[in-house]
């Protein structure tokens, strides 16, 4: 993992828990704060709450042009 990302003073809103944080990772234009990062990669894929993220993230890697 590249750690130099984390190093953030102020924190950012994260997509998911929609909470500032100052720890996490970017995605595009996006924020994901660590915690939710590390919830996203222990979820399975057949656990509901995996659509619930993958919603979230549909704003982020899908813009207005597919629609
Ligand atoms: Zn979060």
């Amino acid at each position: 993992m590249n750690s130099s990302l984390a190093h953030r003073q102020f924190g950012e809103i994260c997509i998911i828990c929609e909470h500032q944080k100052p720890k996490g990772i970017h995605l595009y234009t996006s924020f994901i704060c660590t915690e939710c990062e590390n919830d996203l990669i222990r979820t399975d894929t057949s656990d509901p709450k995996y659509k619930y993220f993958l919603n979230k993230l549909k704003k982020v890697t899908t813009p207005e042009i597919f629609s």
